[in-house]
C-alpha cells in the first residue's frame, strides 16, 4: 500500500536524489513545500529553472558565473600569473571571503578518487594545464586535505614539474578531511601563507 499520494511520493524520492538529504529530511521537505503558498512554490521552482539556464563555466577558470567571464578573472587588478587551484566553486568563495588572496584560481570540479571512479579526465585538469600555457609564475594547490585531495595535489604537482613553474601546497594546518568552505578565514589565511615549494 502506498503511504502518501504518487505525487508527493515523486516529489519525497526527488528530493531524497539532493546530496545530503536523507529519506526524513525529504519527506519533510515535501510537505513543508505542499504547505507553502502557491506563489511562493512557484517562485522557488522559476528560480531553479533560471539558475540552471543562466549559470555556466567562466571559460577561464571554471567557476560558476552568469557571465563569460567571472568577476575575479576579469578584475585586471589580480595577479594573472598566480593561479589557485581548488575542488570547487564553494572553495574559492572561501578563499575570496578572506578578501587576502589577490591571485586568480582554478576550479577542478572535483579530487581525484580511485575509489569512487573519478579519474584525471573527469577532473578540469586539461583545462588547467592549457593555461599554464600562458605566462604563470606559480600554481598553488588548495586541494582539500582528504585522501582525495592528497591524491590530487600530487598527481598535479607530477604533472607541473617538468615544466619548471612553481608548485606550492597550502600548509596542512586545516584538520585532515576538513572541507575547504567549512574551515574559518585565519586557519585559511594561515594555511595558504605557510605553503610549501612542492
Ligand atoms: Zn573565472
Amino acid at each position: 500500500m502506498e503511504l502518501y499520494s504518487g505525487h508527493i511520493n515523486k516529489l519525497i524520492e526527488e528530493l531524497a536524489g539532493l546530496p545530503g538529504i536523507g529519506n526524513k529530511s525529504a519527506q519533510r521537505l515535501a510537505f513543508h513545500l505542499i504547505n507553502m503558498p502557491k506563489d511562493r512554490v512557484d517562485r522557488l521552482a522559476t528560480t531553479m529553472m533560471e539558475a540552471k539556464a543562466n549559470v555556466r563555466y567562466c571559460k577561464e577558470c571554471f567557476t560558476l558565473t552568469d557571465q563569460e567571464v567571472c568577476p575575479v578573472c576579469a578584475n585586471l587588478g589580480r595577479d594573472h600569473k598566480t593561479i589557485m587551484v581548488v575542488e570547487n566553486a564553494r572553495d574559492l568563495a572561501a578563499y575570496e571571503k578572506t578578501g587576502k588572496y589577490t591571485g586568480v584560481y582554478h576550479v577542478l570540479h572535483g579530487a581525484i578518487s580511485p575509489m569512487l571512479g573519478v579519474g584525471p579526465h573527469d577532473i578540469k585538469l586539461k583545462e588547467l594545464m592549457q593555461r599554464l600555457q600562458e605566462e604563470v609564475s606559480e600554481v598553488i594547490i588548495a586541494t582539500n586535505s582528504s585522501l582525495e585531495g592528497e591524491t590530487t595535489a600530487m598527481y598535479i604537482s607530477k604533472l607541473i614539474k617538468p615544466t619548471g613553474i612553481k608548485v606550492t601546497r597550502i600548509a596542512s594546518g586545516v584538520p585532515v578531511g576538513g572541507d575547504l568552505e567549512y574551515i574559518d578565514e585565519v586557519t585559511l589565511l594561515r594555511a595558504l601563507e605557510g605553503r610549501t615549494e612542492l
